[in-house]
């Protein structure tokens, strides 16, 4: 179904007769029906290069301008599988005259990454959409939900607008000792950066649980900050807000600056990706691991206590598979579980589907769902459920919620979504039961 009203057919110049005057003899041929339509005068319209000079003007929005029409990004791009969407249309609309800072378009990127992946010129959306995006924070058409995220985080640190020193709270009854480092400090191998979703959101906090008994089992030396902790603030930056991203950095690298640790563990693909890229770029360098590695080399020490018997399909991360290319520990630790047998989706991997999570997207479900047939999650659950799964497992804080509140609204509740470190944890406890 054709989503956003821009699908339009070709108007049709075929004449049922034309006549050309032979360039040989000077006669005048009469071509009929179809073949006389490369002959029908054409209209030559003028495009201004205004568009592409106001986007090549924002820094990060140069390449915009580069595409060549190629179309290759399109079908993999995930929004056009339920809109109408790509960086080829994207750069088509600015041509012919779409103010892109002022349209609803400028907010359905999820900065997946795939149209970047398969583009011969390199149009880098990940960096066109934020430059775009800041230049609009000014305006009026900057989405409610957006506003009110940028206002959360700025005020309290944290996406969900919940109170700092609530932070750790969810270790107070994870079953195993966790070390906040304000309470006592010193040194520590795993600085354990828990970011928001699983400090704040209840099933965001079993998986911390989960991986604080893993932890204890392998025993290994880790603390949090706690509620010292402010998110990364990598999806705010995409989603434009740059100025609070680099504030976020100044806060959090102050406050890292305090410990001594040998290196950041975090469950957030998101926090990942920018403390390799972005908080690289300005000058501060630790040594970063999504938890998945961390845990992959070490399976074989962990205490395995039963076999689940389950079929589990794995959604790989955008920010930890196709932006910083690990696609294997998740897969290790699935492998290793006793019991459980990994079964791929279609689109898994370097051309996973995504989640519709990033780049702000976690936060715009509500606006997006004008201009798209189904959510990208609802979508993705749906190719889960193919695969004849029984459990979708994640290793992105963000995935459980977006992908339980898909199962349900696709019907299929009988899809388990739950992150891998739950499923380490349940394979490590005497009994049948979960949680
Ligand atoms: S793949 Fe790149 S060059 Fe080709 S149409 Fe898409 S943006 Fe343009
Ligand atoms: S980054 Fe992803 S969502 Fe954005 S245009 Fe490219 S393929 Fe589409």
């Amino acid at each position: 179904m054709p989503v956003g009203g821009r699908k339009v057919p070709p108007v049709s110049v075929e004449k049922e007769h034309a006549t050309v005057a032979s360039t040989i003899s000077g006669r005048e041929v009469d071509l009929a029906g179809m073949w006389n339509r490369m002959f029908e005068s054409r209209v030559i319209t003028d495009y201004g290069p205004e568009g592409f000079a106001a986007i090549a003007a924002l820094p990060g929005g140069e390449s915009l301008e580069w595409c060549y029409g190629c179309g290759k990004c399109v079908p993999a791009c995930p929004v056009d599988l339920v809109g109408d969407y790509g960086p080829r249309k994207i750069h088509r609309r600015v041509q012919t005259g779409t103010a892109l800072m002022d349209d609803a378009d400028l907010w359905l990127c999820t900065t997946c990454g795939n149209c970047l992946r398969v583009c011969p010129k390199e149009v880098d959306m990940l960096a066109i959409m934020p430059a775009v995006r800041e230049g609009a924070l000014s305006s009026s058409k900057v989405p409610t939900e957006l506003q009110d995220v940028f206002e959360k985080t700025f005020r309290y640190g944290n996406a969900l607008g919940q109170n700092p020193r609530r932070r750790g709270q969810w270790t107070e009854n994870a079953g195993a000792k966790v070390r906040v480092l304000s309470k006592e400090p010193g040194p520590v191998d795993v600085l354990f950066y828990v970011e928001d979703y699983w400090s704040f959101h209840p099933r965001g906090q079993d998986a911390a649980k989960c991986f604080a008994r893993v932890a204890e089992a392998l025993g290994i030396d880790w603390a949090i900050l706690g509620p010292e902790e402010k998110t990364v603030g990598d999806s705010q930056r995409l989603a434009g807000e740059k100025g609070l991203f680099e504030s976020l950095v100044d806060d959090v690298t102050a406050v890292l600056g305090r410990y001594d640790f040998n290196r950041i563990v975090t469950p957030d693909p998101h926090a990942f990706n920018a403390f390799v890229t972005e908080y690289r770029q300005r000058g501060h360098e630790y040594e970063v691991m999504h938890y998945t590695q961390l845990l992959a080399p070490l399976v074989d020490q962990i205490p395995w206590a039963r076999e689940l018997d389950m079929t589990v399909t794995f959604h790989d991360p955008c920010y930890l598979g196709r932006r910083n290319g690990e696609y294997d520990a998740p897969r290790a630790l699935l492998e290793a579980i006793p019991g459980v047998r990994l079964v791929e989706m279609g689109r898994c991997r370097e051309n996973a589907y995504c989640c519709g999570g990033g780049g702000g997207g976690m936060w715009l479900d509500g606006f997006t769902r004008d201009h798209m047939s189904e959510r990208l999650s609802e979508r993705r659950v749906r190719e889960a459920a193919q695969t004849g799964a029984e459990v979708l497992a994640v290793c992105c804080p963000y995935e459980v919620p977006r992908f339980s509140d898909a199962a349900k609204s696709t019907g299929h509740e009988e899809l388990r979504v739950c992150d891998v470190i739950e499923l380490v944890d349940e394979a490590m406890r005497e009994g049948s039961g979960r949680g």
